[in-house]
This record gives C-alpha cells, sequence and structure tokens, in this order.
C-alpha cells in the first residue's frame, strides 16, 4: 500500500529533533527505541483523517481514509455474525500522547511503568491514524477481559481478512503489556 503522508517523516535512524527534545524533557532515555526494539511512527497530517466515531463517551475516532473505509467493512462484517465492534479510540496525536505520559508522571508513576503501558512519543502505532481501539458493549474500558469476549473471537478469527491485525499479542517483544483491543490496520501490498 502507499505510504500515507507524515509531518515529520522520520528516519529508523536517529530521532526527529523535536521528537529527542520531548524525549529529553520526559526523562525518557535515548536509548529508548534501541532496547526496545519499537519502530518510529511519524504523526499523519491530521487533514487527511476521517471520523468513525463518536466514542463511547462522545470523543471523535479519527482514521486514516483506508483504515476507515476498512474499519467499516470489518464493524458490518461482524453485526452481520451478530457481533457489535464499538470505535473506541483512533489517532492520538504526538501532543496528546506527550500530555498522558505528563499526567501519569505528575501523579507519581514511575517512567519505566508508564512505558509499559504507553508508548513513547513518536512510538505509537495511534500517531499513524491506522490504529484502532476496539470494545464492545459492557468491553469498552480497554482491558484485558476483551480477549474473554465474543467480540474479540470474533476480531482473532476474521480481522485479517479485513487488513487488521492484534500488535500487542500475550508477552510480545517490545514489554507492552498483552492489549486484545489494539488492532493495526495494515494490509498485505
Ligand atoms: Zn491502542
Amino acid at each position: 500500500m502507499a505510504a500515507e503522508p507524515t509531518v515529520d517523516g522520520g528516519p529508523a535512524s536517529g530521532l526527529p529533533p523535536r521528537f529527542a527534545a520531548l524525549h529529553r524533557e520526559l526523562g525518557i532515555p535515548s536509548n529508548y527505541a534501541v532496547t526496545r526494539g519499537l519502530p518510529f511512527h511519524g504523526e499523519v497530517d491530521e487533514a487527511t483523517l476521517v471520523d468513525v466515531g463518536p466514542s463511547p463517551d462522545g470523543r471523535p475516532v479519527r482514521l486514516v481514509p483506508s483504515a476507515a473505509d476498512a474499519w467499516h467493512r470489518l464493524r458490518q462484517a461482524a453485526m452481520n455474525d451478530g457481533v457489535e465492534l464499538v470505535a473506541v479510540s483512533g489517532f492520538r496525536s504526538v501532543a496528546r500522547q506527550t500530555e498522558i505520559i505528563r499526567s501519569k508522571l505528575q501523579a507519581g508513576r514511575a517512567l519505566p511503568d508508564i512505558l509499559t503501558v504507553i508508548a513513547a512519543p513518536g512510538f505509537s502505532e495511534h500517531h499513524t491514524g491506522r490504529a484502532i481501539d476496539i470494545g464492545t458493549p459492557g468491553y469498552l474500558d480497554l482491558e484485558e477481559n476483551f480477549a474473554e469476549t465474543d467480540a474479540f473471537r470474533w476480531l482473532q478469527a476474521r480481522a485479517g481478512g479485513f487488513g487488521f491485525h492484534l500488535s500487542y499479542p500475550r508477552g510480545n517483544a517490545w514489554g507492552i503489556t498483552y492489549e486484545p483491543w489494539h488492532w493495526l490496520f495494515c494490509p498485505p501490498d
């Protein structure tokens, strides 16, 4: 598939200066990307995003058009099988990612602990507009118990056919907690 345009671009070698400065400010070690093996994700141009929401709490859920189309088809196919999928969260800006980490730090959580549940700015798949957090009625809080639902079982069986893949399975190599709700649209070429 064609690369989605990004604002910051970002070569794999070395962090763009804006991100290096943000990481310094938050106290994120300069070897974060190397030790975690996480790929850099530039921030997609927000003007290209379309809203597939609202989320259960009334906020927009924005994705790039290709992912939005695939999401609509995925959701409809699930509905045809009697499974309701709910879009909880989509695009997240680098600024918002930074704000979330900052507020956790201010609440007294240790940085290494925070970085097991949220990626450093520039390393969240949500920056790309191709990642979506999915829930189902009764399971909208993005908790691990989503894995026990028919919705999750349906996704495991069918989402790949729509180009969606589970990014952070149990015991993933990146040291990110198991996220059964987090799916990335990444269709084969
Ligand atoms: Zn997510």
